[in-house]
C-alpha cells in the first residue's frame, strides 16, 4: 500500500487506538484448536483477533456478483472450496454488513447466524478433520467500506461511476464472506455483471465478457494462492488495453478516462519496472500484470492488488515500482500476522530507494543519510516497525521508512552481493507461501555467515531512534 501523493498526510495520520478489551478477550477462544469441535472466531492474529478463523482452509474462492452502479445493490454468491484441519460441528466466515439468505454446506441447506463480522454456520453433517467441504452463501445489499483503526476506509469503496475494491486489512468481508487473514491463501474465480459500458476488473487473467440485455459479465481468474486482501473487482468506466511482455506476463491495464493522460507515461514504464525487478528478486511470480487507475478522490491509497495494483489516481513512477514490488513481497510472500507489516511495507519502499539508485538518482545511502537526520522526536522514530503495537500503526512512516532503513543496514552489514543474494533467496524460498521476520533473520544469518541479530534488533523491536553503525 502506498498513501496517494496526492493525499500525502491522510494514511500518515495514524492515531493512536488500542484493541478493545472485550474484542481482545476473543483472543483466548481463537485459533484453529477451539474445543467441541467449533472452528472460532478468529486466526489468532494480535491486531485483528475476529479476521480468519479457525479449524479450516479455503482452497478456493467462486465468486458471482452482479453490481448495479446507479442503486449500489449487490447481489452474490460465493462458493468456497475448503479443507477441515478438524471436525468442524460449526465454523466462521467473516462478512461485514449485507444480508445472507442462504447457506449450503455441500450441498445441504446449513443452519447460520451473524455476529459482529461472523457469519457462522452449522453444517447439518460436520466435516471430519482433513475432510474437503464445499460451503455455498447467497447474500445481498448494499457493501459499505469498513473504516480501519487508523481511520481509512477499506473495502467495497463506492466511486461515482462504479466501486473501488481495495480490503487491506480486513475489507474483503466487506464484499463476499471470506477466511479473511493473509494466513490462508486461495485461488479465486471471478464472474462479475455491471451495466453495459462499466468495466470490472478483478485479478489474474480475463478469461471472457459477454455482453446481453444491456449487461456485461466479465470473468477473471488467479490460480496462484491469494490473501482475500489482495482481491479485488474494482468497477467503473474504463479505457482497457491488452498486451504481453517479451517474458510472457499478460498486461491488462484498466484506466479511467479522467486519469488517462497523467496515467500513460507511467503505464508505459511497467514492463520495464518488472523486469528490473525480476532481475533484483528472481522471477515475476504470477502470470497476469497490469493496472488499475480509477478517480477515487476520496480514497487517498494506492494498494497492490494481487497481479494488478490498485490506484486512486494516476500513480508516479515511484508508486508504480512500489506496489510492483509488492508482487514479490507481500502478495506472492505474505504475512503470517500483520505484525510483521515491514516484510511487506519495508521492502517495496526500499525498492523505490533501489530504482531511484540505480536510474540515476540518489544513492539509498543518501536516502537513508537524509532521513537518519531526523531529530529524535521526529515520528519517524515514534515506535519500532518490526512491533508496530497496534493496527492503527501499521501504515505508519516508522513501518515504511524506518523499514527500509533496517534493510539497508542490512545491506550495509553483508555487501551487496549477499544482500541481493538474501532477497532473491527471500522471494524464491517463499514464493506462493509466508514468510516471517523470524525466518528472514535467520536466512539473512545463513546467506551471509555473519550474527545478524543485533541489527535485527535494534532497527525493528528498539524504541526511538538507534545507533547507526
Ligand atoms: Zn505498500
Amino acid at each position: 500500500m502506498t498513501p496517494s501523493r496526492r493525499h500525502p498526510a491522510r494514511r500518515r495520520t495514524a492515531t493512536l487506538a488500542t484493541v478493545p478489551v472485550a474484542v481482545a478477550a476473543l483472543l483466548g477462544a481463537a485459533g484453529p484448536a477451539a474445543p467441541g469441535g467449533t472452528g472460532g472466531p478468529g486466526a489468532g492474529d494480535p491486531y485483528f483477533p475476529l479476521s480468519g478463523n479457525g479449524g479450516y482452509h479455503v482452497r478456493h474462492y467462486g465468486l458471482t456478483l452482479r453490481y448495479d452502479t446507479a442503486s449500489r445493490r449487490l447481489d452474490a454468491t460465493a462458493v468456497l472450496t475448503a479443507r477441515a484441519t478438524q471436525r468442524l460441528t460449526r465454523f466462521d466466515l467473516d462478512l461485514s454488513g449485507l444480508t445472507v439468505t442462504a447457506v449450503t454446506v455441500d450441498h445441504r441447506a446449513a443452519a447460520f447466524r451473524r455476529q459482529g463480522q461472523e457469519l457462522v454456520v452449522t453444517p447439518r453433517r460436520a466435516p471430519r478433520a482433513g475432510q474437503r467441504f464445499r460451503v455455498e452463501v447467497a447474500y445481498h445489499g448494499t457493501p459499505k467500506p469498513v473504516t480501519d483503526p487508523d481511520g481509512s476506509p477499506d473495502g467495497w469503496i463506492p466511486t461515482d461511476d462504479g466501486a473501488f475494491v481495495a480490503g487491506e486489512p480486513q475489507g474483503a468481508m466487506t464484499w463476499f464472506p471470506a477466511d479473511n487473514h493473509p494466513k490462508d491463501k486461495a485461488a479465486y474465480d471471478f464472474t462479475i455483471t455491471v451495466p453495459q459500458g462499466r468495466t470490472a476488473v478483478a485479478n489474474g487473467v480475463l478469461l471472457g465478457q459477454r455482453t446481453a440485455h444491456g449487461r456485461t459479465t466479465f470473468r477473471w481468474r488467479e490460480t496462484r494462492p491469494m490473501a482475500a486482501y489482495l482481491a479485488t473487482a474494482t468497477i467503473g468506466t474504463f479505457r482497457t488495453e491488452r498486451y504481453t511482455t517479451p517474458d510472457g506476463i499478460q498486461v491488462y491495464n484498466a484506466v479511467d478516462p479522467r486519469e488517462a493522460h497523467a496515467a500513460a507515461p507511467v503505464l508505459k514504464r511497467l514492463p520495464s519496472v518488472l523486469k528490473w525487478e525480476s532481475a533484483l528478486f528472481g522471477p515475476y511470480p504470477f502470470r497476469a500484470a497490469g493496472a488499475i487507475v480509477d478517480h477515487a478522490p476520496d480514497v487517498g491509497y494506492a494498494l497492490e492488488t494481487q497481479s494488478r495494483p490498485l490506484y486512486d489516481s494516476a500513480p508516479g513512477l515511484d508508486t508504480l515500482v512500489h506496489e510492483s514490488a509488492h508482487q514479490w513481497f507481500g502478495d506472492s510472500v505474505s504475512l503470517t500476522s500483520w505484525k510483521d507489516i515491514w516484510l511487506n511495507e519495508g521492502f517495496a519502499t526500499y525498492a523505490e530507494w533501489l530504482y531511484t539508485e540505480q536510474h540515476g538518482g540518489d544513492s539509498a545511502q543518501h536516502t537513508f543519510d537524509t532521513l537518519y537526520a531526523r531529530p529524535a522526536g521526529d515520528s519517524l522514530w515514534a515506535y519500532p516497525p518490526g512491533d508496530p503495537g497496534s493496527g492503527a500503526r501499521i501504515f505508519g512512516t516508522p513501518v515504511y521508512a524506518r523499514g527500509a532503513m533496517a534493510l539497508h543496514e542490512l545491506r550495509r552489514a553483508v555487501g551487496d552481493r549477499d544482500f541481493f543474494r538474501v532477497l532473491r533467496a527471500w522471494a524464491t524460498t517463499h514464493r506462493g507461501g509466508h514468510g516471517t521476520t523470524a525466518q528472514f533473520v535467520r536466512l539473512a544469518e545463513e546467506k551471509s555467515g555473519k550474527q545478524l541479530k543485533g541489527l535485527f534488533h535494534t532497527w525493528l523491536y528498539t524504541s526511538g531512534k538507534p545507533d547507526s553503525a
